[in-house]
């Protein structure tokens, strides 16, 4: 009679990485201006982008710890190592904010 054994590899089950659940990880990078964008619109778009992440706790927290220089992390906006709350362009605000379209993430 035979018993079932079990399936035997030297490769260990291991949990994924946080960067590989990122949402803005499609492998190719292609991301990468819109995050580290200096438009206001492209800012806000990673924003909005960031918050069905599922990792976007740990992101944020590690961007802190790491101090990021720049860019969209975790949901915020990193502008010399501290977050803000709105990259200023020169001059004048506008009047009327422009519609944010959040892209959509792309499956490998
Ligand atoms: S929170 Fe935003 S920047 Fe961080 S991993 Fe997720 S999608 Fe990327």
């Amino acid at each position: 009679m035979f018993a079932i054994q079990p399936f035997e590899t030297d490769e260990t089950i291991r949990e994924p990485d946080w960067q590989e659940l990122a949402r803005c990880n499609d492998g190719t990078g292609s991301m990468t201006e819109l995050f580290f964008s200096e438009q206001l619109d492209d800012i806000a778009a990673a924003k909005a982008f960031c918050v069905e992440c599922p990792v976007r706790e740990t992101c944020l927290e590690q961007a802190r710890e790491r101090r990021e220089p720049w860019g969209v992390w975790g949901g915020e906006l990193f502008v010399n190592g501290k977050i803000v709350a709105q990259k200023r362009k020169r001059g004048r605000p506008p009047k009327i904010r422009p519609e944010v379209e959040v892209p959509q993430a792309q499956s490998a």
